[in-house]
């Protein structure tokens, strides 16, 4: 289906729990958020059942967020359900990578196509920091396991904060030369936990791109937001996210799907629709609430202008 700017939508995001076993500085409180009851969250057969009906929109891609979906029990029986789908052709997550190595061989298995992991620093003790408490070796472990299980292309995402894990920029980026593998760098938003951080803290992909020698541009690909670049003896490709400085509201083909059972029409808007009445009380039709969402979307977001509404939701609850 076409939204009101003539962008095809194609691809849904459903983060499945607001839940982490991690607690990264720009995303969660320390001390975690309250733990919802049952019935506030979308059950596994509640988010299948949107999944069935947003492929009648055109929905043939779908990602799988939080939270942490790793940490969310039916995680399996998700991915089987979604890979049950015929007009879902890609089934993708986005995880911190901690529990991987554990999950991988299982989520291959149910289905799952591919996987992003996001990484922000190789050194031990500045990921400790930035995460308040995690283990990097788990998520190399985990990278390996998924680059074993096919669960390919690999992608790692990582937010560079100033003054914090700049000196992570050339290690992560090398990484590119021995495995096939991208490393993308999203710009930091000032959204959530990090709404009020200094603007040192805010580097943009200008600054980062500048600081890396030796990239050779890519052919851009279609539908995705990242600018790519590989070195000569490159394996894989270093990518550029920029939310901030450079939106990429035009190419923009995604709706998402919060685990309390909102649709978002646009990441960085506080609209949300709920769907938990047609869910739960036949109140409406889902095709329709979907549909409604579609052409909901604005045009573009206003971040970087005096009209942002700073969003009250943490990334933690939206997925990214
Ligand atoms: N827990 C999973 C993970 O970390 O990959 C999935 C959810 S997490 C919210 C998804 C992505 O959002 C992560 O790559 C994280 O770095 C990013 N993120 C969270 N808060 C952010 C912020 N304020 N600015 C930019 N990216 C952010
Ligand atoms: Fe958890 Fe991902 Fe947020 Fe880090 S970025 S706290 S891993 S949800």
């Amino acid at each position: 289906m076409k939204d009101g700017y003539n962008r095809k939508i194609n691809y849904l995001r459903i983060s499945i729990t607001d839940l982490c076993n991690l607690r990264c500085r720009y995303c969660m409180p320390e001390e975690g958020v309250e733990k919802l009851t049952h019935k506030e969250v979308l059950s596994i057969e509640e988010i299948l059942e949107v999944a069935g009906e947003s492929v009648k929109l055109g929905i043939t891609k779908v990602r799988i967020t939080g939270g942490e979906p790793l940490v969310r029990k039916g995680i399996l029986s998700l991915i089987k359900g979604l890979a049950d789908i015929p007009e879902i052709q890609d089934i993708a997550m986005t995880t911190n990578g901690i529990l991987l190595k554990k999950y991988g061989k299982a989520l291959k298995e149910a289905g799952l196509n591919r996987v992003n992991i996001s990484i922000d620093s190789l050194d031990p003790g500045r990921y400790r920091k930035i995460t308040r408490g995690g283990e990097i070796s788990q998520v190399l472990e985990g990278i390996e396991e998924a680059m074993k299980v096919g669960l390919k292309p690999i992608k790692l995402n990582t937010v560079i904060i100033g003054d914090e894990n700049e000196e992570d920029i050339q290690p992560l980026v090398d990484l590119t030369r021995k495995w096939e593998i991208d490393v993308r760098f999203i710009e930091l938003m000032p959204i959530g936990e990090a709404s009020n951080w200094s603007k040192e803290h805010f580097l943009s992909n200008e600054e980062i791109y500048q600081r890396i020698e030796g990239l050779i541009p890519v052919k851009r690909e279609s539908g995705s937001p990242a600018t790519y670049y590989r070195f000569l003896d490159g394996k894989g490709r270093v990518g550029f996210i920029n939310p901030v400085s450079n939106h990429f509201c035009g190419d923009c083909n995604r709706l998402r799907l919060t685990f309390d059972g909102k649709l978002k029409p646009c990441l960085h808007s506080s609209q949300e629709i709920d769907l938990i009445p047609a869910l739960r009380q036949g109140q409406g039709s889902l095709e329709e609430l979907l549909e409604f969402a579609t052409l909901q979307k604005p045009e573009k977001h206003c971040m970087d202008s005096d009209e942002y509404e700073i969003l009250v939701r943490n990334m933690s609850e939206i997925g990214g």
